[in-house]
């Protein structure tokens, strides 16, 4: 009898959305678990890191690898999985491009670290105590995994076959993921798994979004009331559809949320979070320095809007800012 393809799943810094987005494959993971031996995925089931360690290099078929990477540990698996695994498959926007968590990167690491288990009121940690990477307890002598300066992309690390996009991913693009591996049916490596246009091309709101956009002053949500059937940029909402690689089925857009940009850049921009910030700049209709000034105001959050997914993996990497004494 063929040996059916091995599969595993694995996450580092990560919500555990991504993990969810494959059992929201609901009957289709069965037809998938059918056709391939899971053999590691430590959030479902019980194998053990020696189980990955006594395979061979290459003989997992494919692995998907989500959340971005933090720790010393997450670098480490990475590059086991790298190794034992023919296809590395990056699942979701943070180990695509370092998601959310990849926020992290506009402080420094003792900054985050002092706030977290010094600062803010729910910490009851008197003696100020932070993490240790190596420490006596017992007399036993405890290691805990090192935290990085920064937070990294999945390719930061190591080489990625594919990648999957999306906070998280569609159940569609997962299972044509796994369709694509297990029907050699492969793009060329590096291809992200999703549409090749922007968002907007794919937007049911396109037909209402003018050629010309004029915008005087950016509103937020809860500033205006909007009509439901028109393109968010056309009534004043930031928008990012222009600047976002689309085949997310327009899930935002249909739930009536304007585009946030998770699927990342298409495959002509480099930094989304750059595409987006000029793309806006392009079409604000003031000319005096000081309405201008007003209208820039108005985009709330500017660096966690435009690089709310990319950071890590952007030209930037995060903001270099010295250390607060
Ligand atoms: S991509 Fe989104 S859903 Fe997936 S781990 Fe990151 S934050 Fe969670
Ligand atoms: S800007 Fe947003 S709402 Fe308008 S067409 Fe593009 S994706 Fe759709």
């Amino acid at each position: 009898m063929t040996e059916k393809p091995k599969i595993a799943l694995y996450w580092c810094s990560s919500c555990g959305g991504c993990e969810e987005s494959v059992i929201d494959l609901a009957e289709d993971l069965l037809t998938v678990a059918a056709a391939v031996d899971i053999v590691f995925w430590p959030v479902a089931l019980d194998f053990k890191y020696k189980d990955v360690v006594a395979m061979n290099d290459g003989e997992i078929t494919a692995t998907l690898i989500n959340g971005a990477i933090r720790t010393g540990e997450q670098e480490h698996m990475a590059k086991i999985m790298r190794k034992k695994s023919k296809l590395l498959i990056a699942h979701g926007s943070c180990a695509h491009l370092g998601g959310v968590v990849g926020l992290a990167n506009f402080y420094q690491r003792e900054d985050l670290l002092s706030r977290l288990y010094q600062e803010v009121p729910t910490t009851n940690n008197p003696q100020g105590i932070l993490p240790q990477h190596e420490t006596i307890e017992s007399g036993r002598k405890i290691k805990l995994p090192d935290i990085h300066d920064t937070v990294k992309a999945l390719d930061q690390v190591v080489e990625v076959d594919y990648y999957i996009p999306g906070c998280p991913p569609t159940p569609e693009l997962i299972k044509e993921a796994m369709m694509m591996v297990l029907e050699n049916r492969l793009p060329p490596r590096g291809t992200v798994l999703a549409g090749k246009k922007a968002l907007c091309d794919t937007c049911p709101r396109i037909d209402s979004k003018p050629d010309k956009l004029r915008i005087k002053k950016f509103k937020r949500i809860y500033e205006t009331e909007w009509d439901p059937e028109k393109c968010f940029l056309d009534e004043g909402i930031i928008c990012l559809g222009p600047a976002t690689r689309g085949g997310c089925n327009a899930r935002c857009i249909n739930a009536n949320m304007p585009c946030r940009g998770c699927f990342g850049p298409t495959d002509n921009v480099r930094d989304q979070g750059a595409k987006s910030s000029s793309f806006l700049a392009s079409i604000i209709d003031v000319t005096d320095k000081e309405a201008l000034k007003k209208t820039a105001d108005s985009i709330p959050d500017p660096g966690g809007l435009f690089y709310r997914y990319g950071l890590a993996s952007s030209i930037l990497k995060g903001k270099l800012t010295p250390k607060s004494s």
